[in-house]
This record gives structure tokens, sequence and C-alpha cells, in this order.
């Protein structure tokens, strides 16, 4: 999670935590607000997909005020740029070595959800030599701050 929260900040998003979002919603991007805000009664896990998620989101400039997530093309961005914040190129590589091809046994390995290693490999068969890039610590130098929790 902090991380992701290094990359939110990087990229000039803060991130704020909710308990008023419902059961369904995990989190959502507020694009003028340069916010992201997350279920705070998820998981751990689900609020780490959420975050990478709307990352996503914010990263392909997704400004919809309606609901985002109907978009199937905006998810399937969002889903694929999440799978590149969750998964890291050597470390998939080496779970795949060792366990096999199995999504869910990949998963277990890295300890995400199955979802997102499917996600990571449906990336990798369409473009097999170009590993999402996105996770890029530094890369994006932004002078704002301001997470809250
Ligand atoms: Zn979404």
């Amino acid at each position: 999670m902090r991380v992701l929260l290094t990359i939110a900040r990087e990229r000039g998003l803060f991130v704020e935590w909710s308990r008023d979002l419902g059961v369904w919603l995990r989190g959502y991007y507020d694009a003028p607000a340069c916010t992201i805000t997350l279920n705070s009664l998820c998981s751990i896990e689900q609020q780490r997909y959420a975050l990478a998620h709307e990352l996503g989101h914010a990263w392909y400039g997704h400004t919809s005020a309606g609901d985002l997530h109907t978009d199937t093309e905006a998810e399937r961005l969002a889903d694929e740029h999440a799978a590149g914040l969750l998964i890291q190129p050597a470390e998939f590589a080496a779970a795949e070595l060792l366990r096999g091809p199995h999504p869910g046994a990949i998963a277990e390995e890295l300890g995400v959800h199955q979802d997102v290693v499917e996600v990571y490999q449906r990336v990798l068969r369409r473009r097999p030599h170009r590993i999402l890039p996105h996770r890029a610590p530094g890369a994006i130098g932004v002078a704002r701050t301001g997470m809250t929790a």
C-alpha cells in the first residue's frame, strides 16, 4: 500500500478514506479535486487494488462526472494499469516459473487476487514484449503533496 500511496503523491493525487461509500463501491477518482477516495470498510487488499485501479483512471485522464465504472473501456484500461502497478515483471516471471501458468497459483505466490493475474496475463498475451510501464516511482516530479488518512 505504501508504494501505491507514494505513486499517488508523485502523481499529485490526494488519497482519502471514507466510511460512506456503501457495500459495493471500493473507491472512486474525483478528477477536479485530484483525489482518490477509498472505502475504509474494505479489506486492505481490496483498498490496495482499488487504489491501483483508481490510479489507472487518473493516469488515463478519465474525468467522467458520471459512473466511470460502467464504461467498459475505461474499466479495462484502469484494470490493466492496476495490474502493472501491483505485479512486477521479475516477480511474475519467478512466480510463473515456480508455480506454472495457472492464475490462481501465481496469484497465491504474489499475494494478489487472481483477477489481477488474469488481467496481467491478458496484457502479456497482447503485447508480450511491452511490460506495463506505469510503476516508475520518481518518474513524474510533482511538488504537490497531501495525503490524508
Ligand atoms: Zn473503475
